[in-house]
């Protein structure tokens, strides 16, 4: 059994999408990827540097900061993993890494300031 790309529809063998509409998202989304995918890793190790050195310096904001940093990164370019994709169907895996960003920031915000 083979999934739609986009949407996760259940599909006849050998078919890649239930629909032109959904084969059409699915490839402008993934033109968006390729031109996001630098400022997504740009963004990713600034996070991930700001989180090192709170929590080397013990600095719980730089820390807070970081996640913040991480999880809208996430929230704005859920690049999923292709696997999640052909799981779940590129829509169902970008919105649950969207709520992974926006958990990620919410984390940020409580060790950060709480
Ligand atoms: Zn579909």
């Amino acid at each position: 059994m083979d999934r739609c790309g986009w949407c996760g529809k259940k599909l006849p063998q050998g078919q890649r999408f239930c629909s032109d509409d959904c084969r059409e998202r699915c490839e402008r989304t993934l033109a968006w990827d390729q031109r996001c995918i630098k400022w997504f890793l740009l963004l990713l190790a600034v996070g991930v540097l700001a989180l090192f050195a709170g929590a080397l310096c013990a600095q719980n904001a730089l820390v807070g900061g970081g996640m913040l940093l991480i999880g809208s990164d996430i929230l704005l370019f859920p690049l999923v993993t292709p696997q999640t994709t052909a799981l779940l169907g590129m829509r169902t895996a970008r919105r649950a890494g969207r709520a992974l960003g926006a958990v990620t920031m919410a984390a940020g915000v409580w060790i950060g300031w709480f």
